[in-house]
């Protein structure tokens, strides 16, 4: 029994917690979250999520509950901004403005942080050490979902190192799961089911892995493509597909309980 936990693989699921896609309501808090919640239960997994502090602030008791439940809670920038785009004042200004908002909702200190689009770069991870922060989860290293994606400006890194959990002076740096397509809910939709099941089992050979959504994931979007590929029922059975499949094979864990136990 013992021998079996030490080998046992695991997986993260994490959701970027922001405004809907288009439009920028909280349907996706409002109706969404409710929906990722009922899968998980069906599995016992407490998942990551990173909330904007804007949302933090005007739903507080939704997150104060899930905390109390074992889901782990970091910060998602302000309003969603991209961080490289901003001055190191506008950043500080955000990051502190950020903090103070998710300690008075949640009574302690943020310890995840993962930036808007992927956006992290040197002087926000300096700043998140200064914050005390514990880990980022913002880069996608093999990724190459923009070639399909061009709006969304992701930084290239080939380094296989960076792949796996690493430590960047205190902090450490947790890379979203990628070979060419991004381990996420983008990916579960844009593939054919059939090739998607074959994603995931390759995707098993890493030893941790990180998933990630967004709350609208979990609504309606009729103007996207990629959500008229894969409609919100499709979608939802797809995902509860993929957390069967890993439920059989791989131990779920909160973001914070990987940096501690690898
Ligand atoms: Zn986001």
């Amino acid at each position: 029994m013992l021998q079996g936990k030490i080998e046992m693989k695991s997986i993260n699921i994490s959701i970027d917690v922001e405004p809907d896609l288009y439009g920028g309501k909280f349907e996706g808090i409002t109706k969404g979250l409710d929906k990722f919640i009922g899968i998980l239960n069906k599995y016992n997994i407490k998942a990551t999520l990173f909330v904007t502090a804007e949302i933090l602030d005007k739903y507080p008791k939704i997150f104060q509950n899930l905390k109390k439940q074992g889901y782990e809670i970091g910060l998602h920038g302000y309003k969603h901004e991209r961080f490289d785009e901003l001055d190191l004042k506008e950043k500080k200004e955000l990051l502190k403005k950020s903090v103070k908002i998710y300690k008075n909702v949640l009574k302690e200190n943020p310890k995840g942080f993962r930036a808007p689009q992927h956006s992290i770069d040197n002087e926000t991870l300096t700043l998140l050490e200064d914050y005390n922060f514990k880990y980022d989860s913002s880069t996608i290293p093999w990724n190459f979902h923009h070639i399909f994606l061009p709006q969304i400006k992701i930084k290239f890194d080939y380094n296989f190192k960076k792949m796996k959990i690493h430590k960047m002076n205190n902090l450490y740096e947790i890379p979203i799961t990628s070979f060419i397509l991004p381990f996420s809910a983008l990916t579960i939709r844009f593939l054919p089911f059939f090739i998607f099941k074959i994603y995931i089992r390759f995707v098993n050979l890493f030893k941790n892995k990180i998933f990630f959504m967004h709350s609208w994931d979990f609504i309606k979007l009729k103007k996207s493509r990629l959500y008229n590929r894969c409609p919100l029922k499709e979608f939802l059975k797809r995902f509860d597909y993929m957390l069967n499949y890993f439920n059989k094979n791989n131990e779920f864990k909160t973001i914070e309980s990987m940096c501690l136990y690898d």
